[in-house]
């Protein structure tokens, strides 16, 4: 990998892991979603990068994809289980990392947490060129089964390139026979996670998270591909930018030009917590820059 390009994935990776200590500093009982992110994301530009995608806030029986909107109130809760999912970006090159905090500490859910970090770990460390990505989603799942919680299997890790955070490969949380190797020279990122409940998840109301088809954009003064380029982003960044954002939403939604993210959760129930870093997988090392 060209030396230039491995200093933006480690700064990248650097700044996301920082930011996620910080984030989850600001989670406490009565803490606004919507200060933790807006914190958070200003943390991230203070450092000298630019949010991958909006900080992700997702609680409970949430996996993924909840941010606050515009004006959101919602307030953390003792006993509520938030996965703190963000990264960073350097000129392109991104990182993705996630933990689980568990508001007030009250330690109902720690086996839970400690399974997927466990999953993390044990996943990382048989990680080589021309390892089998089956084997991956082995360890993942042997680790979270070991404590008795099913990992989710709709869910996964990805490849990651430049401006683009899902590319190529999915790396599952369970051995789906998929004997394809890992190729070197690349970013990826791994994220198990673990559920109380069936391990599947399924698409709920929106979560306040956009991305712009770039196969659409043809001007490059278009108001959306100006400001965030090809990465997902928020209500809240639109909102900053005119005061019409909800009527933008919804005309350039009418068009195809703009999707929305639905909340991934499970059934009510069930808690589900995650874990990720982003790995650079090279010829002559591996290197997690979200460590
Ligand atoms: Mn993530
Ligand atoms: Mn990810």
């Amino acid at each position: 990998m060209d030396l230039k390009i491995k200093e933006k994935y480690l700064l990248a990776g650097k700044i996301g892991k920082n930011a996620l200590n910080y984030a989850q500093s600001l989670i406490e009982p009565g803490a606004l979603f919507y200060d933790v992110a807006e914190k958070t994301e200003q943390y991230i530009k203070d450092n000298g990068a630019v949010p991958s995608f909006p900080v992700n806030l997702s609680i409970n029986n949430e996996a993924a994809h909840y941010t606050p909107f515009e004006g959101d109130k919602k307030k953390f809760k003792t006993g509520d289980l938030v996965k703190v999912d963000l990264g960073a970006m350097v000129d392109g090159y991104m990182s993705d990392n996630a933990t689980t905090v568990e508001v007030g500490n009250t330690g109902k859910y720690s086996d839970l947490i400690d399974a997927t970090r466990e999953a993390l770990n044990a996943a990382i460390k048989i990680l080589r060129p021309m390892v089998n990505i089956y084997r991956i989603g082995e360890e993942i799942e042997n680790a979270i089964d070991a404590y008795g919680f099913k990992p989710v299997k709709n869910l996964g890790g990805h490849g990651i390139n430049r401006y683009d955070l899902h590319s190529e490969i999915f790396i599952p949380n369970y051995n789906d026979g998929n004997d394809e190797t890992i190729k070197t020279e690349k970013a990826i990122a791994i994220e198990p996670f673990a559920s109380t409940g069936i391990g599947m998840i399924h698409n709920g109301p929106l979560g306040n998270i956009y991305i712009i088809d770039d196969t659409k954009v043809r001007d490059k003064n278009e108001m959306i591909y100006k400001n965030f380029n090809t990465i997902p982003f928020a209500e809240r960044w639109l909102a900053k930018i005119t005061p019409e954002y909800k009527k933008y939403i919804n005309k350039t939604m009418q068009n195809r030009y703009v999707s929305g993210f639905p909340i991934l959760k499970e059934h009510n129930k069930s808690m589900i917590a995650q874990s990720e870093h982003t790995i650079l997988i090279l010829n002559d090392e591996i290197i997690v820059t979200t460590k």
